[in-house]
């Protein structure tokens, strides 16, 4: 934080710091043996009164830590205010298909095609865990190559990041793995969490860094797998796919300057909106309302696409522009390169560069929630005769497969 807690006790520090070295240069030379004694001495009582007021500072610095945790994010002046219902669509791209038979869910299109195993998965794991079986392997890997492979081709950096991270991090990223009904699953005697989103390990890579302007904007796709506990959704669409403990996602993060952020939502926007059009999909742009922001986001873009089977919009993605939320919690700022500095992208610590230096701001955006898009192709794509018709863009990804047709 910017804020410095406490400002005596930090001055504090330094001046017996700034002590502690003269006492330790005073030492180097020939000295007489009772001058040396008495120096020691200096010395081993400025350490201990160091040590006493480092640890209340640290104490300090955490409780101010968890209290900013608590002040969500500002908003954008355009978002609409209010509750879920008073998001404003912004685009709407195809139309509900009309189908001529009487069409099933992806639960049940899944189970005559052997494409899930959601009973063993109960008996191994618990409700709401899954195994992919057969062509749904390849569906799921076909997903995530192809929205890497598109995403990437943007300039997007590929990224696998860890699953494990530190409560810390999840924290400085906006979530609250220490909060009731968390959605964060924390990992017992250890001050790790299993990651919701790659959002939280993306966040973090540049935590504690001065980037330099140059290399603005970074961008990075991200793939890996989700573990949410849904805690509170209860009574939600529960059968199948839709919601579950854990999933496979692409995700897209940006690093930018202050001043770019708003144009880089548009632009996250608009890859997500061209990835679900190539699909064949039918669906919606929502500005999200405030109240359904969430304490990191500024604003926020959703995508809700049609799942016939379900008969109803389901949520395939979110955009967020987080402005300085995250980078002011994760300590990334950004100072203008000096001509005579390296070309290196980033640098730890103090030194990278002259001049002040900015909190960056931070966005994320859904590429592909594996599951989700899932539910999407099986609903949307299915034929009469129970077979369900892979997306053109996907089949590369598939080894050349076009159908999933039922077994004999
Ligand atoms: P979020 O990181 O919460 O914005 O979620 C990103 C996307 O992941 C959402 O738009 C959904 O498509 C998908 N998603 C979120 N939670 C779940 C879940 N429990 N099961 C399956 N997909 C999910």
């Amino acid at each position: 934080m910017e804020t410095i807690p406490n400002y005596d006790r930090w001055q504090e520090v330094e001046r017996l710091r700034a002590e502690r070295n003269a006492v330790a240069n005073k030492m180097k030379g020939k000295l007489d043996p009772s001058v040396r004694q008495a120096l020691v001495e200096e010395g081993k009582n400025l350490k201990e009164a160091l040590i006493t007021l480092e640890e209340d500072l640290v104490q300090l610095s955490d409780k101010l830590q968890l209290e900013a945790q608590s002040i969500p994010n500002s908003t954008h002046p355009d978002v609409p205010v209010g509750g879920e219902e008073s998001s404003v669509v912004r685009t709407e791209v195809g139309n509900q298909r009309n189908f001529s038979f009487m069409i099933k869910d992806h639960f049940q299109l899944g189970k005559e095609l052997d494409l899930f195993d959601f009973d063993a998965a109960a008996e191994v794991s618990g409700s709401k865990f899954y195994y992919l079986k057969n062509e749904a392997v390849l569906l799921e890997m076909a997903l995530v190559n192809w929205a890497i492979s598109e995403v990437s081709k943007k300039g997007f950096t590929p990224l696998i990041t860890p699953e494990i991270v530190r409560s810390s991090v999840v924290e400085k990223c906006g979530f609250q793995p220490r909060a009731q009904n968390t959605q964060v699953y924390s990992i017992e005697n250890s001050d790790q969490c299993l990651i919701g989103t790659a959002e939280i390990p993306v966040g973090g890579i540049h935590m504690d860094s001065i980037l330099l302007e140059s290399s603005l904007p970074l961008k990075y796709v991200a793939y890996s797998h989700c573990f949410r506990t849904e805690a509170g959704a209860a009574g939600a669409a529960t059968r199948g796919l839709y919601r579950v403990h854990q999933f496979s996602k692409v995700e897209m993060f940006i690093f930018c300057r202050p001043e770019e952020s708003d144009k880089w939502h548009e632009e996250l926007i608009t890859i997500e909106e061209d990835l679900y059009a190539s699909l064949g999909l039918h669906f919606k742009t929502l500005d999200m309302a405030t109240g359904d922001l969430g304490a990191p986001a500024y604003r926020k873009f959703d995508i809700e696409a049609w799942m016939p089977g379900l008969e109803r919009y389901g949520e395939i993605s979110s955009a967020s522009n987080c402005t300085d939320y995250q980078s002011r919690r994760l300590g990334i700022r950004y100072r203008p390169a000096p001509p005579e500095s390296p070309p290196a992208n980033a640098k730890k610590g103090k030194g990278a560069g002259s001049g002040p230096t900015q909190y960056l701001h931070t966005l994320n955006a859904t590429a592909v929630a594996v599951p989700r898009l899932i539910v999407c192709i099986l609903e949307n794509f299915q034929q009469e005769d129970g077979s369900v018709v892979i997306p053109e863009p996907l089949r590369p990804f598939m080894g050349g497969l076009d159908v999933l047709s039922p077994k004999p």
